[in-house]
């Protein structure tokens, strides 16, 4: 079993490689074990135990996945303690003002540099595109801190933007790399939105080129891929493309060194909150707290992010029901400044969010793969 192109894992990585070479007319085969990977979205309760929203920015991600509420930010509140909380309507927001217009210029000047970068990176790999911009090149070693420190708004970061940082991705300022922290950041400045991921459609969108299986192995011998499916099949393709999580792609691809990985938790429960927490839709947290954020859904349940398993949800809810519970242990890859090459040899192109966080970022990656493919 094969085709022109194989390509490994369904997540918005491998999708949208697939969608671009259907677009193209190529040859391919979507080879998957799940549908989404990442987004979890139960499309009957419209909940998601993955990715949660999209920003208005998301032009690629947006192909696959669409928008749904508008989250309003000024339905959040930022807690620093039990005592002290704001949302952004608050006098404190104020007293912040010249900090906040800091983080304004500074994000200015990222978004110019960083929506140029996206768009070299839909048809040059990620390492070209930094050698053409150094001023994204080095927020990737730089600490977000050690950035919000040079920018001069600190206080702002700790009461507002690493909170939602810290959200998004269950890590503070101090671990998470600068264009990360500046990347999620944008989401406080655009629009964003819970996102809907159609199943349904997306299978019957590549259902002749969709195969569910486990890929196990990956060789290579004259010149074609031989892949070791779960189910036993062999597949055979000339080329592949490797969308799986970074922890993945390292064991098939015999790579040394990628990012680590953040853990998050994700509780759906049927709860009461303590009175603090039941005045906003959206209560965030600083990293300091084992607990990320509490999230009210449409009908009226929660979801609590935590990155610690079995912490205490008493410590946000009087009383609590739990209907779900989903364990990413290895959420994002946040850690480190390894760099996962896009086309580590001959053939084979390796797309996903290993060296960028969220959908869109991934989504360019997997479009990349697939305009390397067809030679644009
Ligand atoms: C809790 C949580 C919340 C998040 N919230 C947001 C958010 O609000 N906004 C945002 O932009 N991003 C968010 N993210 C990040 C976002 O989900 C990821 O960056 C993105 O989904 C990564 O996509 P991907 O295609 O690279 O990987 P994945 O989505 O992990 O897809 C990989 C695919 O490969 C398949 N696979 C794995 N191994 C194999 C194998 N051996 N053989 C075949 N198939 C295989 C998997 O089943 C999966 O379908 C969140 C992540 C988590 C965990």
């Amino acid at each position: 079993m094969g085709g022109k192109t194989i390509i490994i894992g369904g997540g918005i990585a491998g999708l949208s490689c697939a969608l671009k070479l259907q677009e193209a007319n190529e040859d391919f085969l979507l080879i998957t074990d799940t549908l989404g990977g990442r987004i979890t979205y139960s499309a009957k309760d419209k909940i998601n135990y993955g990715a949660y929203f999209v920003m208005k920015s998301y032009k690629n991600a947006k192909k696959l996945v669409s928008q749904g509420k508008l989250i309003n930010p000024l339905d959040v509140c930022f807690h620093n303690s039990n005592d002290e909380k704001f949302s952004l309507l608050h006098f404190h927001t104020l007293k912040r003002l010249p900090q906040l217009l800091r983080f304004f210029f500074a994000m200015m000047e990222f978004s110019a540099h960083y929506e140029k970068f996206k768009k070299r990176c839909l048809t040059m790999s990620q390492i070209e595109a930094m050698d053409l911009d150094p001023y994204i090149r080095v927020l990737y070693k730089k600490t977000a801190s050690d950035f919000i420190k040079e920018k001069r708004f600190e206080k702002v970061a700790y009461d507002y933007i690493s909170k939602f940082s810290y959200a998004c991705t269950g890590v503070g300022s101090d671990q998470i790399n600068a264009l990360d922290f500046l990347n999620v950041s944008m989401g406080i400045l655009q629009p964003i939105y819970n996102l809907k991921f159609d199943e349904k459609s997306i299978t019957e969108r590549f259902r002749d080129q969709l195969v569910t299986d486990t890929i196990n192995t990956i060789e290579k011998e004259d010149g074609m891929f031989i892949l070791g499916g779960a189910s036993g099949t062999i597949y055979k393709s000339e080329k592949i493309v490797v969308a799986t999580p970074a922890a993945i792609t390292k064991t098939l691809l015999k790579k040394e060194h990628i990012r680590g990985a953040c853990k998050i938790y994700v509780y759906h429960v049927e709860a009461e909150l303590k009175k603090i927490y039941t005045r906003f839709s959206l209560n965030l947290f600083p990293s300091s707290s084992e607990i990320m954020l509490t999230a009210k859904q449409n009908d009226g349940s929660y979801l609590i992010y935590t990155r610690e398993k079995e912490t205490d949800l008493l410590r946000v809810c009087e009383t609590y029901k739990l209907i779900t519970e989903v364990s990413w242990e290895k959420a994002m890859y946040v850690f480190g400044d390894a760099f996962l090459e896009q086309e580590p040899e001959e053939g084979i192109y390796i797309a996903g969010d290993h060296n960028g966080l969220g959908l869109e970022p991934a989504a360019i990656s997997g479009i990349f793969a697939a305009n390397r493919i067809i030679n644009k």
